[in-house]
């Protein structure tokens, strides 16, 4: 029989939208950035700097601050003298207030945060816009109103700060995970030493310009910038009372290492290849816009993200003719325009980790799939990606790649697609697809995965905790799960 030829619609003609920039006109970057330690932006006792560019063209946005053990050292003083002679001496309602405040700042000021997300980190502007920082508002909101509640939160505990907490972020969600860590964190009690991700520095660093405008106190929130080894010297420092770090699987397990024996707690949000699961009931159009958030939302830079697709061997047909249609109607290409739905892959490095990913797809004897689209000239791009013929064993189906890259199987029973969708070290996410009510309560109780969407996929919520079990991490972000973790208790 003859085969099928590729049943995608070709738009790449007719298909153009006007392009819509975001004005970059109301932005000032600085041309260099320091240490925010003790109120201040200091200058780095390291005397280095290093380049944060933009993804999509190549072009450098500033310099920024390397910190080095010294600096570390001075960020970690400011947090404990914070903490002993001013914040945990505040009622949490005094707390409350500066929390608030930050949050009313960020709303303000979203627009700037939002464009400088998507210039430092490549993400479209609709997704910093729309997802980014009115979350990360969200969460300080969230977590301002439990500050002087929380004897009823945690009730007949006796609830206590720790002290400083050091925090370690990614590049996916630089001003998202920021908010993530330190709204809890202050609400708590607790003093913060923050170091962002070596790519998207940006979004953090005008964050402390919004902690002084605040009017904190000094030294309460330090951010301090650099590489893998400013994170190892606040991961070492004596004086830190608990590592909240995100990031890769590999990170985690050095931080877990460098911090067995100590009293440090510790939180851990690690990678994840999540299982997105078509029932033959399910709600096609739907599903297929679920698949398409689910792995190419945010070019696939998201831990939770869909990343393998199990689709019931009835329906597979029509779910991937209009996947496909689906993919050829996504734009790839400049994320400050708004028509754009997949950016630029964040880093050269990046890039490169996904390529690799994408030929060892094609030896590993799956077969390809990418529609047309016109990449640009400069920046790092990776089209949307789908692999079918895909064995369970395949690194593509069991590793995490971290870009728009699906791989694809079929299933026919609950059973098989259970144990096909828990075949993996990881256990952040997974979705499942059905008209039937019981058929979701079954998998949510038996899918190894921290969250489980029904219907729907990658939607987050402060007041949900988010985190993984197995190589996916432990502790939880969000909701009261998400402030446990920054306090110690009587009882
Ligand atoms: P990464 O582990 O390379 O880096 C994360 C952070 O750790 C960066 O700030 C980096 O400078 C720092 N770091 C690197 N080496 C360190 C060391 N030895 N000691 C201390 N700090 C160190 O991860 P990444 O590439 O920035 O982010 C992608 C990863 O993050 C993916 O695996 C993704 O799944 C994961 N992630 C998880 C969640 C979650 O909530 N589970 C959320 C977002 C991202």
């Amino acid at each position: 029989m003859a085969k099928k030829k590729d049943i995608a619609i070709d738009y790449s003609s007719d298909w153009n939208f006007a392009p819509a920039p975001e004005s970059t006109a109301h932005i000032k970057l600085k041309k260099k950035y320091d240490l925010f330690i003790d109120g201040k932006f200091v200058k780095p006792k390291s005397g280095k700097y290093f380049e944060t560019i933009n993804p999509a063209t190549e072009e450098k946005l500033a310099d920024v601050a390397e910190a080095n053990k010294a600096d570390v050292d001075a960020a970690v003083k400011a947090a404990r003298k914070a903490y002993d002679n001013e914040w945990s001496k505040l009622s949490g309602k005094e707390r409350g207030k500066y929390i608030y405040r930050i949050a009313r700042l960020i709303q303000e000021k979203a627009r700037e945060f939002a464009v400088i997300e998507s210039l430092d980190g490549g993400k479209p502007i609709r997704e910093s816009r729309d997802i980014d920082i009115p979350l990360a508002a969200a969460h300080f909101f969230y977590y301002a109103g439990w500050a002087d509640k929380l004897e009823y939160a945690f009730p007949n505990r006796k609830p206590q700060s720790l002290g400083v907490a050091g925090q370690i972020t990614p590049w996916n969600f630089p001003m998202l995970m920021a908010a993530w860590k330190i709204a809890p964190a202050l609400a708590a009690g607790n003093t913060v030493v923050l170091k962002p991700a070596e790519t998207t520095p940006l979004t953090a660093l005008k964050l402390a310009e919004i902690i002084q405008e605040a009017g904190l106190p000094d030294g309460v929130v330090n951010i301090v910038t650099g590489y893998g080894e400013t994170g190892s010297h606040i991961v070492n420092h004596k004086d830190v009372d608990k590592i909240a770090f995100t990031g890769s699987t590999g990170v985690g397990k050095i931080i877990m290492k460098a911090i067995a024996g100590t009293n440090k707690k510790s939180t851990m949000e690690l990678g994840g290849k999540a299982a997105n699961i078509i029932f033959e009931d399910a709600p096609i159009d739907q599903a297929v816009e679920g698949i398409i958030n689910g792995i190419f939302f945010n070019q696939g830079h998201v831990c939770c993200a869909g990343s393998r697709l199990y689709i019931q061997e009835s329906v597979y047909d029509i779910v991937m003719r209009k996947l496909k249609d689906r993919m050829q109607a996504l734009v790839v290409g400049d994320p400050m325009d708004k028509n754009t739905d997949i950016g630029a892959i964040n880093s050269k490095k990046q890039l490169k980790v996904i390529e690799d990913y994408i030929k060892i797809g094609k030896k590993e004897g799956a077969t390809v799939y990418q529609p047309k689209c016109a990449m640009p000239k400069k920046g790092y791009w990776v089209p949307p990606t789908l692999f079918t013929d895909v064995a369970q064993s395949n690194r593509i189906s069991q590793e995490e790649i971290f870009g728009p890259v699906l791989a694809i199987q079929t299933f026919r029973t609950v059973s098989e697609v259970l144990a096909k969708a828990n075949n993996t070290p990881f256990g952040l996410s997974a979705g499942v697809w059905t008209d039937k009510g019981s058929k979701i309560f079954n998998m949510t109780t038996k899918l190894n995965a921290g969250i489980v969407w029904a219907n729907t996929f990658n939607k987050f919520d402060p007041a949900s905790p988010f985190g993984g079990y197995k190589e996916s991490g432990h502790g939880r972000e969000g909701g009261l799960h998400g402030l446990e973790p920054y306090l110690k208790f009587d009882a």
